[in-house]
């Protein structure tokens, strides 16, 4: 059997630099690219375009999908007005990865959400965030962690009755690079894992369509030294 192709949904960032300065480049972290791999798939990337005929071709070149961390995502799409610790976000970005999001849910497409990304899949599936963790609660951990990425930052408790709990067990140390959260969980989806001050950290869907799954953490930025949290990607990949 030929490896499955999982689509990274595109992300991109305003260059800097003179000779094209204000330009919209396309980008990901190689990490998420390399997982895979080690994972026993295909990476692709899927480059932003918002026209719905390209993105429905984009989707079909693909055997799941993976939803990447990235920018804040406007609050106008689960409608709630932007609160003053909202982030920056982008439109043309949102956009596109809600509507690849909702294709692939519709179309029944095995998809995992990192970070952002699993903030994106519980929109695209009718949640909601808080826009800064200090909304959500009064007492938080530390979630957006000073060092590099690779470093583990802050303890998850894995519920008994989830995929995730049969990659990673009860407990694990995870890593942590947001300042949003879940707030309405989809209701597609259910609690997976939390940090100890209450956070949702994990979800994963609940119907039996395909998998469609969510961490709030970066295992692209601990798998390739982490056989266990490399389970992720090849959950993701025996899905497809
Ligand atoms: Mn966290």
């Amino acid at each position: 059997m030929s490896k499955p192709i999982i689509g990274i949904a595109g992300s991109m960032y305003v260059e800097e630099k003179p000779s094209f300065a204000g330009d919209y480049y396309d980008y990901n972290n190689n990490h998420y690219s390399q997982c895979i791999a080690k994972a026993g798939g295909i990476p692709i990337y899927l480059p932003v375009i918002n026209h719905i005929d390209i993105i429905k071709e984009q989707l079909s070149l693909c055997d799941g999908l993976l939803f990447p961390g990235g920018a804040d995502i406007n609050p106008l799409i689960y409608n709630e007005l932007p609160r003053p610790l909202l982030g920056r976000c982008n439109d043309l970005i949102d956009s596109y990865q809600i509507n690849l999001a909702k294709l692939a849910f519709s179309t029944n497409y095995p998809c995992l959400g990192i970070c952002r990304g699993m903030q994106l899949i519980n929109i695209a599936a009718g949640g909601t965030l808080y826009q800064d963790i200090s909304y959500a609660t009064k007492t938080p951990l530390l979630h957006m962690q000073n060092g590099y990425l690779g470093d583990k930052c802050h303890p998850i408790t894995i519920n008994n009755d989830s995929l995730l709990n049969s990659m990673l067990g009860n407990k694990y140390l995870v890593n942590s690079g947001h300042h949003q959260c879940v707030n309405t969980v989809s209701s597609d989806f259910k609690i997976t894992a939390k940090s100890p001050d209450g956070i949702i950290e994990a979800i994963e869907n609940t119907s039996s369509s395909k998998l469609i799954f969510g961490v709030q953490w970066h295992p692209e930025m601990l798998s390739l030294n982490d056989d266990k949290m490399l389970n992720i990607f090849k959950v993701l990949i025996d899905n497809c």
